[in-house]
């Protein structure tokens, strides 16, 4: 069948490794018979048979390896300019911004995680003059001025830079812009609240946001359904309705009885392997991802659960299913990311599941992995969304016992 369903549109096109080899890592085995490759990968099958003994690494440990790995090999000055909270130097920084409030003592290569923070935004503004600015049909959280201002407005608590960040809604409000998370109002809601809870104090700053995300979340409430980009009916959490659904319902849970009938819908998606489609109407399942399929899905019903109270049946039996066809297919082969890999994987699943799959995260794995050519590297191999940035939240995650969250999408 050809469909452009698994085109991942956010995804950068990369070069293609070929090799045929089998896997030495003890633990990947190809599942090649279930899952024929895409055509451009050749032999290396999408995901690795989960039947390994269960096990698990020392995540702090794990965590400041990843953290020293992206300093050492992706240091500042080195990150290309762009990608908003989901790639790029912003991305880094935010990673760097939301640690050190967790990790207050903790020194990697010798400073303490606020200078990382620090160093990598001012990599962004180094090249400030090289953003665009948001637009209508690129107003989320990839929008890199937006997400400068969310975070200097979260850092410095300054009043006047919420203000700046709220008047991008003359942006976001406008006729036709789009509605998703990644390059839509959805994203925008995020960054409102990014900033919110850091003036829980400030009754005149919290009126103004909550009258922003009013208007914003008005019109996604009224644009026609299914929701859609670049015209397609997307389902999943970046581009497509559960994000739109989760980003509403965490920044004003009173619009939740209003968004019933969208997620009763969303729920009856599911496949009966307990994925979901990457959009309506559903072709090949293929796709189980953060990005397209139930990763993404039962990661946002994780966090929305509470405010559908008439559906809290339905959504654990879908979080049960969903739970199921990512730990038989959710250990991909591509490199481990939150996006649309295994760490992002991982953080849909239960002790000892996560920390099982993100074994396969460990430096150490990744080397075998690329030796046996075996891993589908990223093209963006720094970053939150899209590489090691994110690799490192998983285990922070992990670490901290956390519940499970995507760091730019449903941790605040
Ligand atoms: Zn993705």
């Amino acid at each position: 069948m050809t469909n452009s369903e698994d085109h991942e549109r956010h995804e950068r096109k990369h070069s293609s490794k070929h090799s045929s080899s089998k896997p030495s890592s003890s633990k990947a085995k190809p599942r090649e018979d279930l899952d024929p490759p895409p055509a451009d990968s050749h032999h290396r099958p999408r995901y690795f048979k989960n039947d390994a003994p269960t096990t698990r690494r020392d995540p702090k440990k794990q965590l400041i390896a990843s953290l020293t790995r992206l300093l050492t090999s992706y240091p500042p000055q080195l990150i290309p300019p762009g990608g908003g909270l989901y790639y790029g130097p912003v991305s880094i920084a935010y990673l760097f911004f939301v640690l050190q409030r967790m990790y207050p003592e903790m020194l990697v290569e010798e400073q303490p995680l606020a200078v990382w923070s620090a160093a990598y935004l001012k990599q962004a503004e180094n090249h400030m003059k090289s953003y665009p600015g948001p637009e209508a049909q690129k107003c989320g959280v990839s929008d890199d001025i937006m997400a400068m201002v969310a975070i200097d407005a979260a850092s410095t608590r300054d009043a006047d830079l919420v203000k700046e960040l709220c008047e991008f809604a003359n942006t976001t409000t406008e006729p036709g812009a789009d509605n998703e998370w990644l390059y839509g109002r959805a994203g925008y809601l995020y960054l409102l609240r990014l900033v919110r809870v850091c003036f829980a104090d400030d009754r005149e700053v919290l009126d103004l946001i909550d009258d922003t995300a009013d208007e914003v979340i008005e019109l996604i409430m009224e644009s026609p359904r299914p929701w859609k980009w670049h015209g397609k009916a997307y389902v999943g959490a970046v581009h497509g309705a559960i994000g739109i659904i989760t980003q509403i319902v965490l920044t004003d849970g009173s619009w939740a009885p209003k968004l019933e009938a969208d997620l009763v819908a969303l729920l009856s998606y599911q496949y009966d392997s307990g994925n979901w489609p990457s959009s309506i109407p559903p072709g090949r399942d293929r796709l189980v991802q953060v990005c397209h399929g139930a990763p993404g899905v039962v990661i946002s019903l994780m966090s929305i659960r509470k405010y559908f109270p008439k559906l809290q049946n339905k959504i654990d039996r879908a979080i049960a299913r969903g739970r199921e066809c990512i730990l038989e297919r959710g250990l991909l082969t591509k490199e481990p990311c939150l996006c649309h890999g295994i760490s992002g994987n991982a953080l849909a699943l239960e002790d000892p599941d996560l920390e099982h799959f993100l074994t396969f995260s460990t430096g150490h794995e990744m080397k075998a992995l690329e030796k046996d050519r075996m891993m589908e590297a990223s093209d963006d191999p720094a970053s939150l969304w899209t590489g090691e940035a994110g690799r490192a939240w998983a285990w922070a995650v992990a670490d901290k016992g956390l519940e499970r969250r995507l760091i730019g999408y449903n941790d605040v």
